[in-house]
Parts: C-alpha cells; sequence; structure tokens
C-alpha cells in the first residue's frame, strides 16, 4: 500500500507491506509508540520512498495520524460506531459518523510556507512539525513533555514563540484528534467525545485479537501448519482458508442432517 507523506521528511510516498497476524498480534497497546512500532513492522525497503523500515520515528506525528486513519479504512471501513450512556437522563444510546468524512473536513486552517529542509514558516515563524522522536524524547522528560517537543521544533535558540508551537502545528497540520458532538436521542442533551484516529484504529486492532487467534487455530487443527507459517500468511489468504474452513465445516453439518 502506498501512502504519500505530506510533510517532512516528505512531500513523498511510504510503502507498506500487508497487514499479517504476525504483525497486528504484536500491537501491545494505543500510544504513539505502538503507532510508530506498528509502522516500523509494515514499512517497505521500495525506490522512492521516502522512510525505510526502522524509520518510523521520523514521521511528523500529523502524517503518521493520517496514515493511521486511512488503516482504519482500509482494515474497518470508514463507519464509527459506538454505544454511550446519557449523563442527563441515563439512558442508553448508539452512536456512528463516517471517518471519510471527518478526513475530507480535516484541511488546514493556515497556509503554510515549506523550506527545504524540513522547516515550515507560518506567522512569521520558523519551525516544523513535531515528530515521534520528539514525542519520544518528550515522554521521557515528564511534566514537561510539552515545552520539551516545542523546544526540539524551533531553531536552537529562538525560545520567543515557544508557547505558540503547538497552535501553529495544529493550525497548519491539523491530527484527527477531535471533540465530537453527539445528542441524546431521548432528552436531547448534548454530549462531547474525545476521538483519536491513532488510538482509535489499534485499539480495533486490540479488540479483533480473539477473533485474529481463533482463526489461527482454525487453520493450525485443520491443516496442521506451523504456528510461523500461519502468522506470516498474507491477510488475504488466511481469511480466505478461515472462509474456505468455515464453508466445509458447514456443509458436513448440512450433509449430517440430511443423513
Ligand atoms: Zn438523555
Amino acid at each position: 500500500m502506498r501512502h504519500d507523506l505530506l510533510h517532512f521528511p516528505g512531500p513523498g510516498p511510504l510503502y507498506l507491506g500487508d497487514l499479517t497476524a504476525r504483525v497486528e498480534l504484536a500491537v501491545a497497546g494505543t500510544s504513539p509508540f505502538d503507532a510508530i512500532a506498528l509502522v516500523d513492522a509494515l514499512l517497505l525497503d521500495r525506490p522512492g520512498s521516502v522512510l525505510k523500515p526502522g524509520e518510523a520515528a521520523r514521521l511528523a506525528v500529523a502524517d503518521r495520524d493520517r496514515l493511521m486513519a486511512s488503516l482504519h479504512l482500509a482494515e474497518f471501513g470508514s463507519r464509527i460506531a459506538g454505544d454511550r450512556t446519557c449523563e442527563a437522563c441515563a439512558a442508553r444510546f448508539s452512536f456512528d459518523f463516517d471517518l471519510g468524512d471527518l478526513l475530507g473536513a480535516l484541511a488546514p486552517s493556515q497556509a503554510v510556507e515549506r523550506l527545504q529542509d524540513g522547516w515550515l514558516l507560518a506567522e512569521g515563524v520558523r519551525f516544523r512539525l513535531p515528530t515521534g522522536e520528539d514525542e519520544r524524547i518528550g515522554a521521557a522528560s515528564g511534566a514537561k513533555a510539552g515545552e520539551v517537543i516545542a523546544l526540539r521544533c524551533l531553531p536552537e535558540g529562538e525560545v520567543t514563540h515557544l508557547g505558540k508551537v503547538s497552535q501553529i502545528a495544529e493550525a497548519v497540520a491539523p491530527l484527527v484528534d477531535l471533540t465530537l458532538k453527539t445528542t441524546c436521542p431521548e432528552c436531547g442533551a448534548d454530549h462531547a467525545m474525545a476521538f483519536n484516529a491513532e488510538a482509535y484504529f489499534l485499539g480495533s486492532l486490540r479488540a479483533r485479537r480473539a477473533r485474529l487467534m481463533a482463526d489461527i487455530h482454525r487453520i493450525a487443527s485443520t491443516y496442521g501448519w506451523s504456528y510461523d507459517s500461519i502468522v506470516d500468511l498474507p491477510q488475504a489468504h488466511r481469511q480466505g482458508f478461515v472462509d474456505q474452513i468455515t464453508r466445509d465445516r458447514e456443509a458436513a453439518r448440512r450433509a449430517r442432517r440430511l443423513g
């Protein structure tokens, strides 16, 4: 799968391999660092690619976020659905919205001038967008993470605009990190809901883990193949085998019923 980066180390393409069971089962959580590990596991070394395997931490957070959203679209489709309890009337209601629409509506609110070395100019400030590497170093500095990240995104010594970096970054490269509004169908109360595409996608992968294990178990117990060979199957092949096993079992069940 080809994905086009908008920001440094782009603009340009990167190429991702198949989401095999091995890669999916290695997803340990829903943090930015789990996202970086996933991208590294999927990155292919292809001519023209702006990122090589092992370099996912160099991705701008905004590009990684869009990448996670497009992986969600490919794996789970565009419908995001859930249930919640109304805080006003205690009614349980379900909601859904379209990730494709959200992505389409997410345009930068501010034009920006690109400089060749990856720096950007906005509101007269020279800065660059935060990357996974910045997040890593920020996280290691505890409570001061925001300030440490912002400082790394400004040229050395230019601390005047420290407080503005995250604000400008959000204006020129918005994240799919939104507050969504839902309305209770029972009492009409409005509810705000945080939605972060990256964490949501990783959470969706974690949530289908039991089904993935069941698929591996089915293939292993039917064909007797090793664990390693099954978890490295291309995703479409794995699904094809599971569908075939299901059809065979249903046919056998029908035959028993008739006999
Ligand atoms: Zn209500």
